[in-house]
């Protein structure tokens, strides 16, 4: 029981596959309360009963996009609740035709939209949930590897997890003195509604499991362990970090011995 008696809003469930769903499960088993909106109207079918089984609240429609959802959510849960202890970012949108290709091919629109719904809602959440941490807080964003290495087709959300982790080093900075720690999990791949629309996805969960020192592919499990590290008190000394939950993947500089003499071999078959 972690975090027993804490509140905390969980941003990002769109389904049962979500790594939001995953990390709201694992603070309610550890006895936190959960505010759970949705983005859209589509998903309240999918996002009110996994809320319901966890007796979660704020079952609302908020998009970042509308200042007046927000102003909503943020306004129900002063009213109700009166305080935030924590806050999950976990919200990401891009263009599919635009996450395979180049990324010289962006579009201004869509650089722009991908920037606002992935970086610049982070801001905004956090500058509302902070409001509401009266006795010192954590807050939580999920950024992968592709915002400090290049990876094919990630593209344009790739300069956005840049700017997200640069975005949690400023604001960790801005509310320290608060005692409002800020923090990103860095996970690795993991099949999601929003990663399907990577180009390539299938193929990258098969090569990535093969080339991470633990030759396996993280879980919801992990993550959710790690977003519960960086709620609870546990963590209490930890601001401005990106934690890397991807077994291993980005402390290698080079493929295993037997990846590399596998993918050798079938070039020279293919010659
Ligand atoms: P997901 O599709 O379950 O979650 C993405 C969420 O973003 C959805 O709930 C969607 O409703 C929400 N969203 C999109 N536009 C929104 C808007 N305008 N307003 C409010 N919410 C909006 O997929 P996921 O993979 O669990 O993604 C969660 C986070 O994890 C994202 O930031 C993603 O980039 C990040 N991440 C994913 C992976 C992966 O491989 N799946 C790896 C590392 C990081």
């Amino acid at each position: 029981m972690l975090l027993k008696g804490k509140k905390i809003l969980i941003t990002g469930v769109a389904n049962d596959w979500s790594m939001a769903w995953a990390i709201a499960r694992r603070c309610a088993e550890n006895g936190a309360e959960i505010a759970m909106p949705y983005a859209m109207p589509a998903l309240e079918k999918r996002v009110r009963p996994l809320a319901e089984s966890i007796g979660a609240k704020f079952v609302q429609e908020c998009n970042v996009q509308n200042d007046e959802q927000m102003d909503s959510l943020f306004g129900a849960i002063e009213r109700e609740w009166g305080h935030l202890d924590g806050m999950l970012h976990a919200i990401a949108f891009s263009d599919k035709n635009e996450l395979t290709g180049r990324y010289a091919d962006t579009s201004r629109d869509n650089f722009k939209n991908t920037m606002d719904i992935s970086v610049y809602s982070l801001v905004d959440l956090t500058r509302r949930a902070s409001k509401l941490m009266h006795d010192g807080g954590s807050i939580v964003t999920l950024t992968y590897f592709g915002g400090e290495k290049s990876v094919p087709n990630y593209n344009v959300m790739g300069v956005a997890k840049s700017a997200l982790e640069s975005s949690v080093r400023y604001l960790a900075s801005d509310l320290g003195r608060d005692k409002v720690r800020i923090n990103a999990i860095s996970a690795g791949p993991i099949m999601t509604l929003a990663s399907s629309g990577v180009g390539g996805m299938k193929s990258l969960l098969r090569l990535n499991a093969e080339q991470t020192p633990l030759r396996r592919n993280m879980t919801l499990d992990d993550v959710s362990g790690a977003a519960l590290y960086l709620f609870s008190d546990l963590s209490s000394a930890v601001t401005g970090e990106t934690h890397h939950v991807d077994c291993g993947y980005s402390t290698t500089g080079m493929m295993p011995n037997e990846l590399k003499d596998m993918l050798l071999k079938a070039m020279d078959e293919a010659k």
